[in-house]
């Protein structure tokens, strides 16, 4: 496989080149999984793709397997936390609240939550 595009001047492509610090929960071949420095459940940990592209469908078209690594991975953190049932959500564009332009799962779990979604 060849090395994942990075952005030098993105968040997440430095977090997930070690030149920012974060609390990693878990790594993959093609996804890291860190803890969101603002919570908003008990449990809420960003799963983002190696490979630099701006949102989830952009991963999707780009390389399916890492998409499909995202939601796997999902489910392994909230597992692994004691949590069966968690939210994803993928915030597409600064109209919805995307505020950084590498792909993100949103993992939540731990509290109830409401529907629909403020
Ligand atoms: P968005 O609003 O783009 O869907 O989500 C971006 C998320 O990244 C937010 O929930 C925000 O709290 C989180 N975030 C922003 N800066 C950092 C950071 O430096 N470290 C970590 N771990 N999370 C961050
Ligand atoms: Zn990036």
């Amino acid at each position: 496989m060849s090395t994942p595009s990075t952005d030098p001047e993105c968040l997440f492509c430095r977090i997930v080149a070690g030149e920012i610090p974060a609390e990693i929960v878990h790594e993959g071949e093609r996804t890291v999984a860190f803890r969101d420095i603002a919570p908003q459940a008990p449990t809420h940990v960003l799963v983002v793709p190696r490979a630099h592209t701006p949102n989830a469908p952009a991963t999707a078209e780009d390389d399916a397997a890492a998409f499909a690594e995202i939601a796997l991975t999902a489910r392994t953190v909230a597992r692994a936390e004691g949590h069966e049932d968690f939210r994803i959500v993928f915030n597409c564009g600064a109209g919805v609240g995307q505020t950084v332009f590498h792909t993100h799962a949103h993992v939540l779990a731990g509290r109830p939550m409401g529907w629909p979604p403020g």
